[in-house]
């Protein structure tokens, strides 16, 4: 088989298992053979560039940084809805309608997604474009970001047209959007609002492999074009699946406006067990000949119309404000209500987010309230209703002073929340950090529970987690619950504790906004704590990925007095403090500033090993050969092209065992 038809082997089944996984929910293959095969296909373009096609799969991890989104006009108009909100709505416009159009009337009725919408244009079966709505007559072209949505086909299956465009909406299903919160309450951001604006948000990343991060979906709902040969919007809906779109099967043809209801009737309750938020239904009249009959407002069109359900929603009387200290002195507010039932589930609290938020609504003790539960998991206050406000009722003044501590807050220029600033005084703020010490990704201590370490702090045992290392049997065996066992258990996890690798230590502080990724980076770089904790912002800020905002903290976390105090007794524990000998031994700088291009088979290493040694010595691998490159490695079968370009720059080729005299091995 030549490279080309290899190539194009590759992509076709890595498009087809991307087809079943994500839009049909079945799959055929493991995630590590998916990845072997994505690996093999990089391999193989980064070898042969001259068959580089912007749509392969491989384009899906993103990596395309967007600095001004492109204004484009769309090539037809993106129309709003009309909205209905009872059933006389929904009469009337069947009414409407019945004058204009002559003959028996079908309707689609789907849901409506509540994301972002967006139109994708297809040429030859290949995404080309995809834009934002923006005003609805131009948007933003966004076509890198839309591409490492795995349910947008970036190839497409069967008989499709040779140019149209299909528009959806972009959502962010609920595990998703919880799962990207839980990990930012852990490197100490605030959760994002809900799905909807974070979809939206996502759309305009600058840097599409966070976007490729994101667990986004694209369900679609109407193609748009010229002599495209469907004649009705249900028909249309099941070529789009056909062609590979992800198409809810909510969708549904009826015949009557009582069929309608019923729709609306059964998905107002099943829409619950929805993995996304839909905020209606959309009934469009099914016949294209009908819907050309019935046009355009200057708005809607007069064929479709949307059906909002009524929110879940209630009213109830807000108790009480009280404030939440989370492990990074964050205060949050919380509204403790008289429980009422909504969705299914009693609510006593919502939360109110941060100063703002209060005073926007103004909210306030007393008031009778409306609360609402969308995806996320607590519910939230969206308005007060006046007409029931006490007459003595007076303005929420915020907290000034800690609620627990009773220091001052604080609040930075641009940040929403107020802040607790007793970093070591103030109790929630010490127990939520040595709670993320001992977690599972961090020191990972068997044996120790959150309860414990509130138990340990409150009786005065441990002040922070390096008092931790000094606990005995004798000391923790009086605790409510601990017996003989769980004390022994308690010592010998905490003893376990002292091997583990540097970068989960660094981890564990819980220094603001260094998450594990951020860890990792600074151990590999910098490789002991000592140096990270002479770093300056302007020498952090040169590390790959570290941005000033992570620099700051990282300074003024080894600035405090207390930390360095701690710092020295982790050291004196034994806890590792600086990367294992092993990493070391195969680190250095000697490629430092050097980009390799790594081409063809080795014999000796995997291409991947290979890879890693030059990342390890600081250089750099490079996909391409270009007048930067410094040096090509080349193995065996390097393809030819390859070697005449690197011939014709004047690019010294090395073999592996030249690579590997090169760093001494
Ligand atoms: P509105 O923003 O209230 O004018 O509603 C119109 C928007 O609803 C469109 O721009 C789409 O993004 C969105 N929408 C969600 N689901 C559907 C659907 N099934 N059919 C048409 N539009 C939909
Ligand atoms: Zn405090």
């Amino acid at each position: 088989m030549t490279i080309e038809a290899q190539i194009q082997q590759l992509r076709d089944e890595l498009n087809d298992y991307n087809y079943k996984y994500y839009i049909l929910d079945e799959s055929d293959i493991s995630d590590f053979e998916f990845d072997m095969k994505l690996k093999s296909l990089q391999d193989l373009e980064s070898k042969h560039p001259e068959f580089n096609d912007i749509n392969s799969p491989t384009n899906r991890v993103g990596g395309t940084i967007t600095k001004n989104f492109n204004t484009v006009v769309h090539d037809y108009r993106m129309y709003s809805l009309s909205n209905s909100y009872s059933k006389d709505d929904l009469m009337a416009w069947e009414e409407r309608v019945k004058k204009l159009v002559d003959g028996d009337v079908s309707y689609t009725c789907e849901l409506k997604y509540d994301g972002a919408s967006i139109s994708l244009t297809y040429e030859h079966g290949k995404l080309t474009r995809a834009v934002t709505r923006g005003d609805g007559v131009q948007g933003d072209e966004v076509t890198a970001n839309i591409k490492t949505i795995k349910t947008v086909p970036l190839t497409l299956k069967g008989d499709y047209p040779d140019k149209f465009d299909i528009r959806g909406e972009i959502v962010l299903p609920f595990e998703g959007f919880n799962k990207m919160n839980e990990d930012r309450i852990e490197i100490g951001e605030e959760p994002y609002r809900n799905p909807r604006n974070t979809a939206s948000g996502s759309l305009k990343l600058q840097d599409s492999s966070e976007v490729a991060k994101r667990p986004l979906e694209c369900l679609l709902y109407t193609i748009i074009g010229r002599n495209l040969n469907i004649q009705s919007q249900i028909e249309g809906l099941q070529k789009a699946r056909d062609w590979g779109f992800k198409v809810p099967n909510a969708a549904k043809l009826v015949h009557s406006i009582d069929e309608v209801f019923e729709f609306i009737e059964y998905w107002d309750v099943h829409r619950r067990n929805l993995p996304y938020e839909t905020d209606g239904v959309v009934i469009k009249v099914n016949s294209f000949q009908h819907q050309e009959e019935l046009g355009f407002t200057s708005k809607s069109p007069r064929w479709a119309i949307a059906y909002k359900f009524k929110a879940e929603r209630v009213s109830t009387r807000l108790n009480e404000i009280t404030y939440q200290v989370g492990r990074t002195g964050a205060i949050t507010p919380v509204a403790n209500l008289e429980p009422v039932e909504l969705a299914g589930t009693t609510v006593k609290r919502a939360s109110l987010h941060n100063a703002d938020q209060i005073a926007k609504l103004d909210i306030r003790e007393g008031d009778e309230v409306f609360v609402e539960k969308g995806g996320e998991i607590i519910p939230k206050i969206i308005a007060v209703d006046l007409t029931q406000r006490p007459a003595d009722s007076k303005p929420t003044e915020y907290i000034t002073h800690c609620p627990e501590c009773n220091t001052e807050l604080v609040r930075q220029e641009g940040e929403a929340q107020h802040y607790c600033p007793n970093y070591n005084g103030c109790k929630p703020q010490i127990i939520g950090r040595i709670q993320h010490f001992i977690s599972r990704k961090a020191m990972d201590i068997d044996g120790l529970g959150g309860e414990t370490v509130a138990l340990l702090v409150h009786a005065g045992l441990i002040h922070n987690y390096s008092d931790l290392f000094e606990l005995t049997k004798e000391n923790v065996l009086p605790l409510e619950r601990m017996a003989e066992k769980s004390a022994d258990n308690l010592i010998k996890g905490v003893e376990n504790a002292k091997q583990v690798p540097f970068e989960r230590v660094l981890y564990a502080l819980g220094i603001r906004y260094v998450g594990e990724t951020v860890a990792k980076k600074l151990v590999k770089h910098f490789k002991f704590i000592d140096a990270i904790a002479e770093a300056t912002e302007e020498t952090l800020v040169d590390v790959d990925e570290i941005g000033v905002k992570i620099a700051k903290s990282v300074v003024e976390f080894f600035q405090s007095e207390q930390n360095k105090i701690i710092i020295n007794r982790l050291k004196g524990f034994g806890v590792s403090l600086e990367i294992s000998e092993d990493a070391l031994a195969n680190q250095s700088d000697s490629l430092a500033g050097k980009i390799f291009v790594v081409s063809g088979v080795f014999t000796t290493v995997s291409r991947d090993e290979l890879k890693k040694m030059i990342e390890d010595n600081g250089g750099k691998v490079g996909s391409s050969i270009s007048s930067k490159t410094s040096f090509v490695v080349a193995g065996d079968k390097m393809g030819p092209s390859k070697r005449t370009k690197a011939e014709q720059l004047g690019i010294e080729i090395l073999s592996e065992s030249d690579f590997l005299s090169l760093l001494n091995v």
